[in-house]
């Protein structure tokens, strides 16, 4: 028969926001389960240096600072399973989850910080310079790009912010559009078109992000005019897209309240979903702010209101 674990408060993904939740859930005597899902540590494990995470004077590597969450988390008292939840019933009280393996674990209370996958346009020389002058985040990586020139590709909210953000280090920023209307709002585009620095290129899709030198590094973008094919090429050390993110949000589809956009909706100022005992923090229910610190922020509050959850219906014992 397969193997059942019943925990107080299951917390489901181990990016910042997790275990943040885990940590503050595991001090205040909850013993949570995390279950770390199939990228333990999430995002920030495919990042190299971290700068603005608090506390932190010199730069630091993000694998590294997820492994010091996770043995935080563990040292408070926090179980952390590497496993992977493909199911859930959250119809009643405990929440029951089934893993891939067909592992259950049951929960009476539940936070889920399952977090959001970056798009990418998922060309071969994308994945190839990924961390070398190609990035999914301005505001993480912008600041390693002072001074230079650099290009967005997008023309959502998402990438209109990320190239206002970047005239901040840059006074050379390229948008690129694939189409000639952007689809962020009309306050951030007259904030664009007014800008000096930033000009837009529209109809261009990427043909190809160009490396050179030793070690490799992002030199131009090669773009192709999608009304006539013609290939044209920019300068840029730095190439951001931002073509929208994807929430992990597929097995609650049918249990809880999903936005537009399939984020998990909360009430505001809260962590609480629709479903009395289930909780959402991070980048699952944020795709505004999406950083390592906010992330971590909402985790805190998850608990605390999961705590509050368990305390009140008699289950914190
Ligand atoms: P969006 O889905 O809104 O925009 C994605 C953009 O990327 C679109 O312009 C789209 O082009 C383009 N795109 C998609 N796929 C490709 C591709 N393969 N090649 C080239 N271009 C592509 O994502 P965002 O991340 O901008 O925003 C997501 C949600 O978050 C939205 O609801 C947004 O309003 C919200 N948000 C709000 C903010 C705020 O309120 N301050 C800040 C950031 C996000 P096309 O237009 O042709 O489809």
């Amino acid at each position: 028969m397969a193997e059942t674990r019943r925990a107080k408060l299951i917390i489901l993904g181990s990016g910042p926001a997790g275990l943040s939740a885990a940590i503050y859930a595991a001090r205040a005597g909850l013993a949570p389960i995390v279950i770390q899902g199939v990228e333990p540590g999430g995002q920030l494990t495919t990042t190299t240096d971290v700068e603005n995470y608090p506390g932190f004077a010199e730069i630091i590597q993000g694998p590294w600072l997820m492994e010091q969450m996770q043995k935080q988390a563990e040292h408070c008292g926090a179980e952390l399973h590497w496993d992977s939840i493909t199911s859930v019933d959250l119809s009643e009280r405990p929440f029951r989850l089934t893993s891939d393996g067909g592992k259950e674990y049951l929960g009476d209370a539940l936070v889920i910080a399952t977090g959001a996958q970056a798009r990418w346009l998922g060309i071969d020389s994308e994945t190839l310079l990924r961390g070398k002058g190609v990035s999914a985040c301005a505001t993480c990586d912008g600041f390693f790009f002072r001074g230079k020139k650099v290009a967005v590709i997008g023309g959502g909210n998402t990438a209109v912010e990320e190239a206002l953000y970047l005239t901040n280090h840059s006074d050379d920023v390229t948008l690129i559009h694939r189409r000639d209307a952007l689809r962020a709002e009309k306050i951030l585009q007259d904030r664009l078109f007014a800008h000096p620095n930033i000009h837009v290129l529209w109809n261009k899709t990427v043909d190809k992000f160009v490396g050179e030198g030793d070690p490799e590094g992002l030199v131009a973008i090669d773009l192709k005019d999608t009304q006539d094919g013609t290939i044209s090429r920019i300068e840029a050390e730095g190439g951001f897209v931002a073509i929208g993110h994807d929430p992990a949000t597929g097995i609650f589809r049918d249990w809880l309240t999903l936005d537009a956009d399939g984020y998990i909706e909360v009430e505001p100022g809260t962590t609480r979903t629709g479903v009395p005992g289930i909780f959402a923090c991070g980048d699952v229910m944020d795709k505004i702010y999406r950083q390592a610190v906010t992330a971590a922020g909402t985790g805190c509050m998850a608990a605390l209101d999961a705590e509050k959850f368990l305390a009140e219906h008699g289950l914190a014992e």
